[in-house]
């Protein structure tokens, strides 16, 4: 298992690497604060780094998440934090690819309670529930892991470009009604962004 503060700290600089294209993209169709917050939060979880590898994976991800809920302004925080906090419960201590999928249901029912949004809302869970779902499919078809990361990853590319003819129902961007079609959701791409990186680290452990 990858050492999870380390993973935290390649989200980090994940996130680092793509602020401005989070902020832009916000800027088109919110108030273009994405970029800034998601990278002060994930900023603020890799200097815990040595803290977080330290404690088992579920354990480091409910510490991670209520970082975030503390660290980072917006929507954005609570929700990346209550998928974390609630998927690290259920992740447990020693997580094999099936508590995997059921710590991603877990963490993606508490974002929906909190966030209050629908599948085609133009949101993360665009991004979050078909990953969801593939890595589901994946799990009960026995399916080996480099089939399962390339079929996840693949499952969060299709959903982020498929929030781009989306009308946003949800935050700001709600406001702007047909205006919102054309443009990918920002929290979708920090979702995709996000699970390209934990399948891109997990493909590559030894
Ligand atoms: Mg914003």
């Amino acid at each position: 298992m990858i050492n999870p503060g380390t993973l935290l700290q390649t989200l980090a600089q994940v996130i680092r690497d793509n602020a401005d294209e989070l902020t832009d993209l916000d800027q088109a169709i919110g108030d273009g604060d994405h970029g800034v917050n998601m990278r002060r939060g994930f900023d603020a979880v890799a200097e815990m780094a040595d803290e977080l590898n330290a404690l088992d994976p579920g354990s480091a991800l409910q510490k991670a998440g209520m970082t975030l809920v503390m660290k980072v302004g917006g929507a954005s925080g609570p929700l990346y934090g209550s998928l974390l906090m609630t998927g690290g419960k259920s992740l447990g201590s020693d997580p094999g690819v099936n508590d995997m999928a059921a710590a991603l249901r877990s963490g993606i029912d508490a974002v929906c309670r909190r966030g209050k949004a629908e599948p085609g809302d133009k949101t993360m869970l665009d991004v979050l529930l078909p990953v969801s779902k593939t890595l589901e499919a994946c799990v009960a078809n026995g399916d080996d892991p480099a089939v399962t990361l390339a079929a996840v990853r693949q499952a969060g590319s299709q959903g982020l470009e498929s929030t781009r003819d989306m009308l946003a129902r949800k935050g700001r961007a709600s406001f702007l009604g047909e205006r919102s079609i054309g443009h990918l959701d920002p929290g979708a791409r920090s979702a995709q962004l996000i699970i390209e990186a934990v399948c891109q680290a997990l493909g590559a452990k030894p």
